[in-house]
C-alpha cells in the first residue's frame, strides 16, 4: 500500500512506496523556523518516493549537508533531504502534515529536545536526544 500526500495548493503531490509507521519531531531552531512550528518528519529513502509536480518545488540548501524543499506556489514545507554523501544520502524527512492520511503513524522520537520552547511538549513516551547527543552522532548535526 502506498501512502500519498501533497502541499496545500496541490501543485506538488507524492507517493511513498513503503509503509510508514513512525515519525520523529525535530525541535531545532532551523526546523522551527522552516516549518513555522514543530517539524514532524517521516524518514523515507529517496528511492521509495515518487514526486509529481517537482517543477513547483523550490529547494533551499540550509546547510552543507542538507536541503529543504517547499512549494513555490503555496509555501508548504515538504521535506528535508540529506545531500551529503554517506549512508544517509538522499534520505528524505517528509513533513507528516503533508500526508493525506497520517493515521496510524506514531511519534517515536524527538531530537534537539533541549531546544524545544518550554511552552509545549508532546505526550507519550518518545526517544529523546539533545543537541549534544545529535552532534556526537552526526559529527556536526543533521541540519
Ligand atoms: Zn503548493
Ligand atoms: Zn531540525
Amino acid at each position: 500500500m502506498s501512502q500519498t500526500g501533497s502541499c496545500l495548493c496541490g501543485a506538488v503531490t507524492y507517493s511513498i512506496t513503503n509503509d510508514i509507521t513512525e515519525t520523529g519531531a525535530c525541535h531545532c531552531e532551523m526546523c522551527r523556523r522552516w516549518s513555522g512550528g514543530v517539524f514532524l518528519g517521516m524518514e523515507v529513502p529517496g528511492d521509495d518516493l515518487k514526486v509529481n509536480g517537482s517543477e513547483n518545488l523550490t529547494v533551499y540548501a540550509s546547510s552543507p549537508w542538507a536541503e529543504r524543499a517547499f512549494c513555490k506556489k503555496c509555501g508548504s514545507s515538504m521535506w528535508y533531504r540529506v545531500t551529503a554523501p554517506g549512508p544517509h544520502h538522499n534520505t528524505h524527512h517528509i513533513g507528516l502534515g503533508t500526508m493525506d492520511d497520517a493515521s496510524g503513524v506514531t511519534l517515536t522520537g524527538e531530537i534537539f529536545i533541549d531546544k524545544k520552547p518550554d511552552g509545549y511538549s508532546f505526550a507519550g513516551d518518545t526517544h529523546k536526544m539533545t543537541a549534544a547527543e545529535m552532534m556526537a552522532l552526526f559529527g556536526g548535526g543533521p541540519d
